[in-house]
């Protein structure tokens, strides 16, 4: 046996690699099966360029063996095998990557047939590549055959240190075989079957090449193989192959545990400037945004699995969607903000952004009842996609769809169009009337739409900023909550005459003081007077607009002193009232404290509840007693 060294320049290498990002240390799987593939892709691509008839072989195939009687786990491949002079080039210089030499060389074959260029479906480039074994693997071997015949079959071993076997040996079938020897207690997990299938599963689902795997635990034992990866992905094939059913198959294929479909998708599918396929989904979210999420898109390159982590790649908001993203142009090995920077990356973001919005545009036109029906189910990644990223804002904003409280859906223009006339201020904006909350908010809903106003629904979390991004980009529209104001204070028209006033100006500053001295101090309402209708409640209490939105907005400590040191209830006492000049009246002032306690009970009442006639006639009723002085 002839004993060598691995041309390094550190003898420290092995540690380091060993060492290299622990948590991640199952990728040893990844790269072995992927350079299986490879060199299967390798041997496809020469049988078409070298004519090679004689060798070409139907059952190309990987298999995974786990060999837990002899603790080892193999890796075989029938594909293009390496020869002596292979062996030492690519396994022996650790640094030099046969993939890169191979695209290399080939690079500008084939150019007329895109399908058909080894350039797009090798897998490599992964860096860590054959040595990521050693993270786990206490010896590895490799015997080899190469495609050419005459080269004799290789033998190669080492233990994990720079020191290695390589021996000519017996004649062996076409095809690489590595075995990992794996008899520590620290790497013994992956001698079991299920960690491996796992493994698999994870990264190797989809791969090019049927891949199959089996276990052995007894000497001579033979057990069933299983098939572990489907080689013709949906997001691999045209998109007009494919139906319905077959985009909910793939959908079940990639997310086993989720019971629900998802409510539509987009096939990605480009050439250049870059390679890019994929199929994204829109899943069912309803108002839960802040859900962690455990099914992400799912990052292939060439079909092998790399993470589900794609910060950095889509812009945030569409990281709610599900799917696969499959492309060799997106640098790995780099931080993530430098994949910020980097243009392929910024095009590949701008890309899937764009098709995203052409395609919900194109659902939108094509059958906007069922894209209003699914509306609730996905509106928030549209109001994410908004607020955050301003291409898909332009687009968005010819599908987004107002909803109102009598169910009708409507788009900006079409907005604009049908309430410019009658709820038009006195700026000239055009006001949108929008609720939260149709229960709490129910009595000034009913006065709203009694005044032939349209009322929105703005009712996700992420409204207060999609509201502010529309005030912002229009000029012309500007958004009040249906409680933030009396009905006739909600929109601002043009100067009114003044309103007829029960009261003298003295007697409003009376009235301001009792009132204010009668009500609790830590209720946190400031007061207004002011002349409304006697039909009106006597006091109503609402939210001024621009301090609910400052705490909406933001909860950090200078918004919060705004807030603080503003009230944040504005009670309204209509002077107009009957009631109020009852309160003047009143001598006893403890008799006067109990009505306004009373009155602001009721109106507490009004405010929150107030969705059942019986209740409305209960307050009446209870107003009217109160002024009649009865108990
Ligand atoms: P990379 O795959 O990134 O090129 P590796 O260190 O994984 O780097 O492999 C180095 C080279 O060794 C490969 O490019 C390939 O030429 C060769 N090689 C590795 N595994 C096999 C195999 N199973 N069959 C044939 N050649 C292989």
């Amino acid at each position: 046996m002839n004993m060598n060294k691995i041309n390094v320049t550190s003898d420290n290498i092995f540690p380091i690699i060993k060492k290299f990002l622990y948590s991640d240390q199952e990728i040893f799987l990844r790269e072995l099966v992927s350079n299986a593939i490879d060199a299967i892709v390798k041997l496809q691509t020469l049988i078409k360029l070298e004519n090679l008839s004689d060798i070409i072989d139907d059952d190309f195939k990987v298999k995974i063996i786990v060999d837990n009687f002899n603790k080892t786990l193999h890796i075989l491949d029938n594909g293009i095998g390496m020869t002596k002079e292979e062996v030492d080039k690519y396994i022996n210089q650790i640094a030099f990557s046969g993939a890169e030499e191979f695209i290399q060389k080939y690079k500008n074959i084939s150019k007329t047939d895109s399908s058909h260029n080894p350039t797009t479906n090798i897998i490599g480039h992964f860096g860590l590549g054959f040595y990521s074994s050693f993270m786990v693997a206490n010896k590895v071997s490799i015997f080899t055959q190469s495609y050419k015949k005459m080269a004799p079959s290789i033998f190669w071993s080492c233990k994990g240190d720079p020191n290695f076997i390589m021996n000519e040996i017996e004649k062996r079938d076409r095809g690489t075989e590595i075995i990992l020897y794996l008899n520590n207690e620290e790497n013994k997990e992956f001698l079991e079957y299920d960690r491996i299938l796992k493994l698999l599963k994870k990264y190797c689902k989809f791969m090019p090449i049927t891949i199959s795997l089996s276990s052995k635990s007894k000497e001579n034992d033979k057990e069933k193989e299983i098939i572990i990866n489907n080689i013709n992905p949906a997001w691999k094939k045209n998109p007009f192959q494919l139906n319905d059913k077959n985009y909910l198959d793939f959908y079940h294929e990639l997310y086993p545990n989720q019971l629900e479909n998802p409510l539509f998708w987009v096939h990605l599918n480009i050439d250049h400037p870059f390679h890019l396929t994929g199929i994204l989904y829109f899943p069912k979210i309803e108002k839960r945004i802040d859900v962690v999420q455990k099914d992400k898109i799912h990052l292939y390159q060439n079909q092998v699995y790399i993470t589900d982590n794609l910060e950095g790649i889509v812009p945030d908001f569409l990281s709610l969607l599900r799917g696969v993203i499959d492309s060799i142009d997106i640098p790995l090995n780099v931080s993530r903000s430098h994949l910020q920077s980097d243009t392929s990356v910024k095009n590949i973001s701008k890309y899937i952004t764009r098709k995203v919005a052409d395609k919900l545009d194109f659902m939108f036109r094509k059958n906007r009842d069922n894209f209003q029906k699914k509306w609730d189910s996905f509106k928030i990644i549209i109001e994410y996609g908004m607020i955050s990223t301003q291409n898909f804002f332009e687009k968005a904003i010819n599908f987004f769809i107002f909803s109102t409280i009598d169910k009708s859906f409507f788009t900006l223009k079409e907005l604009r169009e049908k309430i410019k006339e009658t709820q038009k201020n006195k700026e000239g904006k055009i006001v949108f009337i929008y609720s939260s909350d149709q229960k709490k908010q129910y009595s000034f809903i009913k006065e709203a739409i009694d005044r032939q106003y349209v009322v929105l629904i703005f009712d996700s979390p992420l409204s207060v900023h999609l509201i502010q991004k529309l005030e912002l980009s229009y000029q012309d529209i500007c958004f009040v909550r249906v409680d933030s104001d009396h009905i006739d204070n909600l929109i601002d028209f043009k100067k009114k005459e003044k309103p007829h006033s029960e009261l003298s100006e003295q007697e409003k500053k009376i009235l301001k003081n009792l009132i204010q001295h009668h009500i609790i101090e830590d209720m946190n309402f400031s007061i207004q007077l002011e002349d409304l209708s006697k039909k009106d409640y006597p006091f109503l209490i609402i939210i001024p607009e621009f301090l609910r939105r400052i705490k909406e907005m933001n909860s950090t400590t200078i918004e919060k002193d705004i807030v603080g040191k503003n009230k944040y209830y504005q009670l309204i006492v209509n002077t107009n009232h009957i009631f109020m000049k009852k309160i003047l009246k009143e001598t006893s002032e403890e008799k006067r404290k109990e009505f306004i306690q009373e009155v602001l009970n009721l109106t507490l009442l009004s405010k929150d509840l107030l969705h059942g006639k019986k209740l409305t006639d209960f307050i009446s009723k209870r107003l009217k007693d109160l002024i009649k002085n009865k108990n």
